[in-house]
């Protein structure tokens, strides 16, 4: 099962706080061990979420 770690739960103090290098586009990206099968792409991709704001996004392998 592919759940949420939790290093992508923000903390509750917010998304917003304390982002800046988040919000400029340098997230601190970690990587989820999961690998996803995207469909859009019709392959599979790993998860990487941002330990900061818990942004997710997919990169190909
Ligand atoms: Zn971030």
């Amino acid at each position: 099962m592919a759940g949420i770690l939790p290093f992508c739960k923000p903390k509750s103090s917010g998304k917003h706080r304390g982002n800046t290098l988040c919000r400029h586009g340098h997230h601190k990206w970690v990587t989820d061990k999961e690998r996803v099968f995207d469909t859009k792409r019709g392959q599979l991709v790993t998860r990487l979420c941002c330990k900061r704001c818990a942004a997710v996004k997919t990169k190909l392998l």
